[in-house]
């Protein structure tokens, strides 16, 4: 690659740093990448405990069909086609401690015979549903970093779909949930932060499943992310490890570099920070580039709750479970003095042989909370407590899991819990959110501005300038970021796909 003479430092080795680091590699730049954790991955990411391997992020990926939209971008940055797809035909399965269940399926077809099945009485709402699942299938994403010529043809194609668009996206999930006199089909639109967002969320999500655009990768969000190592270190680029970012060195308002914790500055042409938004605007720059816009975004926009995480290794092939499975309960169960929850979401990892032996399966459960404060106060000064916390609201999970499964807790091997606590000493997201904004009603799907006023040199991207989240705004924030500096400094930004196989492996 030949390089045009400039340097680009990037804070932050998530998706969106690393979907950074390619772009501007591609583009012939010097890249370096300061992580402060000791591997990749951010948010994506999952960890080894004995035998099994846990994940913490990956559902879905959009962008996992070769024909889809999505596809293309994820093929300018890596080599896609590496990994196998799952597209599991159930998404989710609802249901009580009397017995009563749901089953949300991935295909429309029979989403609808089983809802119908279900629910007769909910017809219209339910015909609604499948529609909208049928139609924003056909909804070509926008280039961010593209203006009306990038753009054109993709917003003809989705003028059929504006208005239905345009209805879901001013609607919560609450208020699309209350459409249904089902309790359960209720309920799986209302609960925690899915009620707050846009109905547009799942249902686009729904959507890509459908059109099997939405499958999950095995190996998880670590075998996307070692393929990202892989490129980066092809094209010659630096990721440096154990390397805090505590400050953004500017110099008569343009960012010149940034300096490590232990002292070291590093200099650059380019700063972008793929880090999180508060830490970056109000440490690392000392909240000297800021105005009233973005004060309110950070005073006044809602973040995703955090989360505890209950991993348990169990010796018994659980082959049979759904992927995902939500118990809804009786009586909740209590995370946290501020936190009580009603229902419980599991995932069988059995269709992912990479996360334990033969015969054995990864299970996990994630429980939202907002109380991040009472864990990082709890790590920081009773560690003993905070370890009987943690063990408390295991057993409490593993309770729930043997209503399911009576007798499982003999099989259980190895019991993992993370915390809010966790999720910012790994990460540094502020409150240990687990996206960055949530997405909400009449809101759009407008990025946050990616750069800060009267500041020079610099660029944020991920999650904490793209509403809603998600893997895809790594690449999609990252784009629009080494574009702009691609024309500042009169670069050609000529990065295509890269097509090695026309089918990847999908089972
Ligand atoms: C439970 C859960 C489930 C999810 N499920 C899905 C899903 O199914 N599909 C999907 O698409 N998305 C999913 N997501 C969301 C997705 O994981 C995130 O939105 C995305 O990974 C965010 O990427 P990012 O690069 O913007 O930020 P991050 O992943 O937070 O990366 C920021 C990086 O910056 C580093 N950093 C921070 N401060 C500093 C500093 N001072 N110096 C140096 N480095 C620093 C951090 O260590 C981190 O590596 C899920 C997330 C969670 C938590």
């Amino acid at each position: 690659m030949k390089r045009n003479g400039k340097k680009i430092v990037i804070v932050g080795a998530g998706i969106a740093g690393l979907s950074a680091a390619v772009y501007a590699l591609k583009c012939g730049y010097e890249v370096e990448v300061l992580e402060m954790h000791d591997m990749a991955g951010g948010l994506a990411m999952s960890w080894h405990r004995g035998p099994y391997i846990f994940e913490t992020c990956l559902h879905w990926l959009i962008g996992s069909k070769p024909s889809g939209e999505f596809n293309r971008v994820w093929k300018e940055l890596i080599d896609l086609d590496k990994l196998t797809f799952v597209n599991p035909h159930e998404f989710v399965r609802i249901e009580t401690e009397d017995g009563d269940s749901l089953r949300i399926y991935t295909n429309a077809d029979m989403l609808e015979a089983e809802l119908l099945r279900r629910a007769p009485g909910d017809i219209a709402a339910i015909s609604d549903f499948i529609h909208a699942i049928r139609t924003l299938g056909k909804f070509k994403l926008l280039d961010p970093s593209g203006g009306l010529a990038e753009n054109w043809f993709n917003m003809l194609r989705d003028i059929p779909v504006m208005p239905l668009l345009m209805k879901l996206g001013k609607m919560s999930g609450k208020q699309y949930g209350s459409r249904f006199a089902d309790p359960l089909l209720r309920g799986f639109f209302s609960t925690g932060d899915m009620g707050k967002l846009t109905a547009i969320a799942m249902v686009l999500s729904l959507a890509w499943m459908n059109e099997q655009d939405a499958g999950y990768c095995i190996g998880g969000s670590q075998a996307l992310i070692r393929l990202f190592e892989d490129r980066i270190a092809e094209l010659g680029g630096v990721i440096r490890y154990n390397a805090k970012v505590e400050r953004i060195i500017v110099d008569q308002d343009c960012a010149i570099g940034v300096q490590l914790s232990g002292g070291e500055a590093i200099p650059a042409d380019w700063v972008i920070s793929a880090a999180d938004g508060h830490a970056t605007i109000y440490d690392m720059l000392g909240g000297r580039y800021i105005d009233d816009a973005v004060r309110k975004i950070y005073a006044e926009s809602e973040t995703f709750a955090s989360y505890l995480q209950v991993s348990l290794g169990i010796a018994r092939n659980l082959g049979d479970q759904p992927p995902m499975l939500t118990r809804v309960l009786r009586s909740p169960i209590a995370v946290d003095p501020e936190t009580d929850l009603t229902q419980i979401g599991f995932r069988f990892f059995h269709f992912d042989p990479t996360f334990a032996p033969a015969g054995k399966t990864a299970v996990t459960a994630i429980l939202p909370t907002r109380n991040y404060e009472y864990w990082a106060n709890l790590r920081d000064h009773e560690p003993q407590r905070y370890q009987a916390e943690k063990a408390r609201v295991a057993e409490a999970v593993i309770g729930v899991l043997e209503g399911h499964l009576p007798g499982l807790r003999e099989s259980i091997e190895v019991i993992d819990v993370s915390t809010p606590a966790t999720v910012i000493r790994y990460t540094g997201n502020w409150k240990g959110s687990q996206e960055g904004w949530l997405m909400l009603p009449g809101a759009g799907l407008k990025p946050f501005p990616n750069t800060l006023p009267k500041l020079d040199g610099f660029f944020m991207i991920g999650q904490w300038i793209m509403p809603g989240g998600g893997l895809p705004s790594g690449p999609m924030t990252a784009r629009p970021a080494i574009k702009a500096i691609c024309k500042r400094d009169r670069v050609p930004f000529e990065v295509r796909a890269e097509v090695h196989r026309e089918e990847p492996v999908s089972v």
